[in-house]
Order: structure tokens, then C-alpha cells, then sequence
């Protein structure tokens, strides 16, 4: 059991509005956000009922027609100051994180200037020409399609990077032209409700933003059900967003939905093994291996597999595990299912012949929701951390002899989300990334992502993009004009 006493945040949080205070708690109800390193008590924060969902459409629809027409420099120019105040207040909002998502506070700065950088692009997108003219194929007749905003939109976040899920749906959106309900995680509510003070200092009209907190299956159940919500953008479990896409169904809402990963990491001989060690670590230990493009299955060329195997290991064994505040490599699990799906995947992997070369349990020392980094060999393609995602700081090692049979169990998967490659043979690269089925490929590093790249993925990792141009597209539909002047 977690234990009860408080992990204070500067008064200043609360003082600056940024974390709400002891007062702040209407008839609705509260709920406790904890501290996933110590397990004490951040704060509470007042919960929405179905109600309050309904309320934040009427809002949002009632505060459609007037943003929607607003001069897009207009909108731009909020966007700019929204992304101004989040940068003003990075140190604040990394703070606010770690005490509720317990990722090292580096890494939460990190999120903030990706968080932010999404507004920033979204600002200026919102400034791109909306109309295309098409050439006729109908005699005296012009052409021109239009891009227009959608209306209400939903946007449905996780836990792990609580402020750039957000700001990466809400500003396109926005942008775009759209209102929005926003649903966090009930892990992660702070980081909503101070983005969404900071985004009403910014400017954004009443009802333009408008942040429920409280039961997932409610409030997003009135969401899914309500016609007036056009679209709907989805980060989180594979699970949960096949439900979101049936419920969508009866009101045809456009939807972006950024599922599960579960990246295979492919290494060839011949590759700068030492880079493919570095990168490793990195693509499977980043915010303590929760994150939807972390690597889950290495498979690794008979040839230098005992090499990297070792290399591995050493370097693994190296990250140190601590408190988010105190900024080691690897922060808490989020909360003990998590720890519960570490030690199921490495009990079954073991049972099934793999061998731990580093870790595998618990950290005692530092709490129940510390797994230490852990590497396993010799896992087979039946253990169940071969099949799943395992969102926790667990990488499982396997052997291949050839580049057909690598791309097939590469392949082997409903997910499709990202891959990571290594190696240094041109040719080789232009084969597998034609034949990788991933959204994203990533070759000789791991950081892919930013505010102008499409990010998301094929198969069940999800419907549609985010970040770009393509971000816009959910949002806006498109309107075919045809004219004739003779
Ligand atoms: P989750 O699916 O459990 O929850 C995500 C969100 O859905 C939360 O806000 C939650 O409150 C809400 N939700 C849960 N049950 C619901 C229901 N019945 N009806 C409506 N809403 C519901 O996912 P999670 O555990 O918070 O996040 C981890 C998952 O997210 C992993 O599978 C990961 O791969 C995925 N993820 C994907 C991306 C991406 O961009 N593709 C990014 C981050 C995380």
C-alpha cells in the first residue's frame, strides 16, 4: 500500500492559480492526485459528472460560430501567447508534472518545449493559405476547395506526456479553427487544468477551451453519444480506442486515434554498434520505457548478438532509478498495474527460456513502483513481451540470421507504430524501410518526432496524424466550390 503523508508544491503553484487551491472544490466531488514516487498526496482536484461534460459542449458549441470566424491572425496571435506564458512557466508546469507523473524533471522540462512547440507551429499554420483552386474539367466553370473547421472537438489524452498530448491535439484544433473539451488522464490532471489556466490568460474566449475532469467512461461517453462533437482525437491504449471508435460510429465524428506501440529495434552487423547500444537505451528507457514509441523488441544479428547483447547490459545497468526531483535516469512507474505487467512479462519470458542479464524486479529501495532497468536474452518470439507492449523499462533481446526473416517478425504484430533500424548498408536500409509496416521508421537514431513531422501509425497503432499539416486534417473537412459566371 502506498502510504498517505503529502508531497507539498511550492504555495506559489497555487498562489499563481496554476494548481488549484484548498477552497477550489464545487459540488461535484474530488479526487486525489498522488505522487508516484512516494505515494503521498499532490493535491485534489474538483470532478465533473456527466453534467459538467454536457456543459463543456454547450460551451464549446455556443463559442463556435464567433472563433471560428475570428481572422486567423487573430487566432494565431492567442496561439503565440498561449505558447509565450507555457514557456514562462516551463519550470513551473516540469515541476507540476513530475508530482504527478514522477518523470525525471529533465525529462519534464524536455515535455514542455515540445509541448510547446506544437502551439508555435499551429500559430503559424493557422496563417497557411485554406483555399486551393483545382483546374476545371467543366466548361466556364472555377473551382476552388475550401478547408473549414469542423466544429467541437474532443481531444482524450494519457498520462505519460500530460502536457504535449494535449497541446499537440489542442493546438491544431484550435488553429484550425475548432473548440474544444479536453479529457485528461486522472493521473495527469494538473498539467490539464494548468494548461488551461495559462490558455485563458492567453486570450481564448470563454468556451473556446474547456478542460472536464472525472470519470473516463462518463464524461467521454456523453462526448462520443453527443452529435454536436464533430471530431474526436485519441491518445491512449489500443483497448480503449477500438471502444471510442464504435462509440463514434452512430454520429460519423471524424477521429484521430495515436494507439499502443510495441517498436520492434532492429540491429544489422556492420552498424556502429556503439551508436546502436546508445540509441537503445535511449528508445527503450526514455520516460522509464512508458511511452508509445519505446522499443519493446530488439532483435539483434546472429553475428554481433553476443556483442550487443553484453554491450547492452553494461550500459543498462548503469542508469540509475530515483525520484523524479532528484533527476536520475529512470523515474516511477505510474501506478502498480504497471509494476503488475513488468513482472508478468519477465516471469513469462523467463519461464519460456530468456535469460535477465540485468535487473528485473522491484527496486525496494526506492519504492513500489521503481522496476529496475532490466534487459532479457534469448526471448522467444511466444513470451508474451514479444506480443505486447510492456510500457515499462523492460527490453527483450532475440537473435536473427536474415533480413527476410527479420521484416517478417518485424511485421508480426497488429501494431504499427514506429521502427527502429541500424545499420550502415544503403541498400539494406531501402529494402527495410519499404518493407517495415510502421508509420514512422527511424534509421541509425531514435528521436523522431516534432511539431513538423506526421506522427502516428499504421494498423491498430491508430487512424490518422498528428503534428504537420496532416494534423489539421480531422479537424477541418473540406468544402468543394463550383462556379459558373457565362
Ligand atoms: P488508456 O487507453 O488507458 O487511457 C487513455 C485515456 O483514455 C485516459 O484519459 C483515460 O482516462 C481515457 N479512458 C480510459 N478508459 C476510457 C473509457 N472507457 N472511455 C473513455 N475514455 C477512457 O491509456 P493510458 O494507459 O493512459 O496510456 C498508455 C497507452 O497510450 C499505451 O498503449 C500507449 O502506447 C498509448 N500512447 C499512444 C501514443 C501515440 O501517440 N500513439 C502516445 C502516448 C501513449
Amino acid at each position: 500500500m502506498l502510504d498517505d503523508h503529502q508531497t507539498p508544491l511550492p504555495e506559489r503553484l497555487t498562489d499563481q492559480g496554476l494548481l488549484p487551491g484548498a477552497g477550489d472544490f464545487p459540488a461535484d466531488g474530488r479526487m486525489a492526485v498522488r505522487d508516484p514516487a512516494t505515494g503521498g498526496l499532490t493535491a485534489q482536484v474538483a470532478i465533473s459528472d456527466a453534467k459538467g461534460a454536457r456543459a463543456a459542449v454547450d460551451a464549446a458549441q455556443a463559442a463556435f460560430p464567433a472563433w471560428s470566424a475570428m481572422l486567423p491572425q487573430h487566432r494565431a496571435t492567442i496561439l503565440h501567447r498561449w505558447h509565450a506564458l507555457i514557456l514562462e512557466a516551463r519550470e513551473d508546469l516540469a515541476l507540476i508534472m513530475v508530482a504527478e507523473q514522477g518523470k525525471p524533471i529533465s525529462e519534464a522540462r524536455g515535455e514542455i518545449d515540445y509541448a510547446a512547440s506544437f502551439v508555435a507551429f499551429y500559430a503559424e499554420e493557422a496563417l497557411r493559405p485554406n483555399i486551393e483552386g483545382v483546374t476545371s474539367h467543366l466548361p466556364d466553370a472555377e473551382m476552388e476547395l475550401w478547408r473549414e473547421p469542423v466544429g467541437v472537438a474532443a481531444l482524450i489524452t494519457p498520462w505519460n506526456f500530460p502536457c504535449a498530448m494535449i497541446t499537440r491535439k489542442a493546438a491544431a484544433a484550435l488553429g484550425a479553427g475548432c473548440t474544444v473539451v479536453i479529457h485528461p488522464s486522472a493521473e495527469t490532471p494538473l498539467s490539464a487544468l494548468a494548461l488551461a489556466v495559462l490558455a485563458s490568460r492567453a486570450g481564448f474566449p470563454d468556451g473556446v477551451v474547456n478542460t472536464v475532469i472525472g470519470d473516463a467512461a462518463t464524461i467521454v461517453g456523453v462526448w462520443t453519444g453527443d452529435p454536436r462533437v464533430r471530431a474526436l482525437s485519441f491518445t491512449g491504449s489500443t483497448e480503449v480506442g477500438r471502444l471510442l471508435y464504435r462509440q463514434s460510429a452512430d454520429t460519423v465524428k471524424r477521429l484521430v486515434l495515436e494507439l499502443g506501440g510495441h517498436a520492434p529495434f532492429i540491429v544489422f552487423e556492420g552498424c556502429d554498434l556503439d551508436r546502436a547500444v546508445a540509441e537503445a537505451v535511449k528508445a527503450k528507457f526514455a520516460t522509464s520505457g512508458q511511452d508509445c514509441l519505446g522499443a519493446n523488441r530488439f532483435y539483434i544479428h546472429r553475428p554481433v548478438y553476443d556483442d550487443f547483447c553484453a554491450r547492452f547490459a553494461a550500459a543498462v545497468d548503469k542508469l540509475t532509478l530515483a525520484p523524479g526531483m532528484q533527476d536520475g535516469d529512470l523515474g516511477p512507474l505510474i501506478h502498480d498495474r504497471a509494476i503488475a505487467k513488468q513482472v508478468a512479462h519477465v516471469a513469462d519470458a523467463v519461464a519460456q527460456g530468456a535469460r535477465i542479464l540485468t535487473g528485473g524486479a522491484v527496486d525496494g529501495d526506492q519504492g513500489p513502483l521503481f522496476f529496475q532497468p532490466t534487459v532479457l536474452a534469448d526471448v522467444p518470439d511466444s513470451a508474451a513481451i514479444m506480443r505486447e507492449e510492456t510500457f515499462g523499462p523492460v527490453a527483450a533481446l532475440s537473435v536473427f540470421d536474415t533480413e527476410d526473416e527479420v521484416i517478417s517478425r518485424a511485421n508480426a504484430s497488429e501494431y504499427g507504430l514506429v521502427a527502429y533500424v541500424h545499420s550502415l548498408d544503403p541498400r539494406r536500409i531501402y529494402r527495410l524501410t519499404r518493407a517495415l509496416q510502421y508509420g514512422m521508421v527511424a534509421v541509425n537514431r531514435t528521436k523522431v518526432t516534432g511539431a513538423p513531422i506526421p506522427f502516428g501509425g499504421m494498423k491498430q497503432s491508430g487512424i490518422g496524424r498528428e503534428g504537420a499539416r496532416q494534423g489539421l486534417e480531422a479537424f477541418t473537412d473540406i468544402k468543394y466550390i463550383c462556379r459558373d459566371w457565362a
